[in-house]
Order: structure tokens, then C-alpha cells, then sequence
């Protein structure tokens, strides 16, 4: 997070930061989260805003109004989120958020492709989109293993050029399916690495 700085703007303060992230514990030390209380935020890229938020801090919960931007396009959006106290081993309270997605309590919500949520709930979609696109890059493969009549199976190495095919038409396929596969196998390894995702 980057600070609040810059000034009042709609009754509150802005910040302005790079990393797209709220932390709890930040907003309870600042006073934001006391209900009545209403603060603006921004995040910026290479000196662009690329997404806005008006937080506004109700019993139990902080409400969000934002705006991000997806390309050239700006998206509104509204998140209520819950927040939760738990005493403290030595005396006090700890406020937390309930993630928007897997009510989970964690300190810190990182907006993503106009989505608060934790950083689980990130990973996990994330991990989605790239077996998407390994399952992509597999079915490509073997749509072009099928027009070269080899045998199905990415894991089943390269044929012969099919009779009747021309031999440049052959290496393209055979290029693009070996980049194909390499990117598949590459994204599996990835996947598949212990200790990770
Ligand atoms: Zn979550």
C-alpha cells in the first residue's frame, strides 16, 4: 500500500499505491473502520489509475464502491465485507476481513480483474486459468497430431509426414506442435512441483 497522501477527496483520504491490496490492520490503526467513517482510495500503474475505491465502514462490515479498469474499459462494482473481531492473547481486539469468496479471515484483500478477495482465493483462480490454457495448448496439439495422422497422445513423440502432405506445410505443423507441447509440459511441471500453488 502505498500511503494515504495526496488530500481529502469524497469527505476521506486517497491513497495511492501500486500494489492493489487493503490490510485490515492498516485501516483499523487509521480509523476507517469505525462506522460513519468513509474513505477514497486509488491505485495506480506507470502513473494511471487503474482502479478506485470508496470504502465506507458500517457495523461489522466495509462496504466497497469501485471502479476498475480492464483495458480501456472502466467497470462500477459493490463489496460488502465482513469484518470479524478476536480477542488477543494478551488483552485487546484483532479486527480481520471474511474474504468475499471464501469467507476465510485474513488481514489483507488484493483486488484482482475487479475481484477483492484473498490471497487463496487468488491463487486458486490463478491456478484455473493456466490449466485453461495448458488444456488449450493440449487440445491444439492434438488437433494437429490428428491432421498428421500420428498417433494420439502428446507424450507419444513425433511420426512421419503423412503421404500426400507438402513439406513445408509438414515442418509448420510439426513446429507449432512441438512448442505446443513444449508449453503444456512446461505448465504441468509448474503444476506439479511440490510445495507449490
Ligand atoms: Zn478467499
Amino acid at each position: 500500500m502505498g500511503g494515504f497522501g495526496s488530500g481529502p477527496q469524497h469527505g476521506g483520504k486517497t491513497c495511492t499505491g501500486d500494489c492493489r491490496q487493503i490490510d485490515v490492520r492498516r485501516l483499523a490503526r487509521e480509523g476507517v473502520l469505525q462506522p460513519g467513517r468513509a474513505v477514497a482510495w486509488q491505485w495506480t500503474r506507470a502513473g494511471e489509475r487503474v482502479a478506485a475505491v470508496d470504502m465506507q465502514a458500517e457495523a461489522g462490515c466495509l462496504r466497497l464502491d469501485y471502479r476498475y479498469r480492464i483495458g480501456e474499459a472502466w467497470h462500477d462494482a459493490t463489496c460488502p465485507v465482513p469484518l470479524e473481531w478476536t480477542a488477543c492473547r494478551y488483552g485487546g481486539a484483532r479486527v480481520w476481513f471474511r474474504c468475499p469468496a471464501c469467507t476465510r479471515r485474513v488481514a489483507l484483500l488484493y483486488i484482482v480483474r475487479g475481484l477483492f478477495a484473498c490471497r487463496h482465493c487468488h491463487r486458486l483462480a490463478y491456478r484455473c486459468q493456466r490449466e485453461g490454457a495448458e488444456d488449450r495448448a493440449i487440445r491444439r496439439a492434438e488437433r494437429i497430431r490428428a491432421r498428421l495422422q500420428w498417433q494420439p497422445g502428446i507424450l507419444n513423440g513425433e511420426g512421419w509426414k503423412p503421404p500426400g502432405m507438402r513439406w513445408c506445410t509438414f515442418d509448420r505443423l510439426r513446429r507449432e506442435h512441438a512448442a505446443l507441447v513444449a508449453r503444456a509440459l512446461a505448465s504441468m511441471a509448474a503444476r506439479l512441483r511440490p510445495g507449490r500453488g
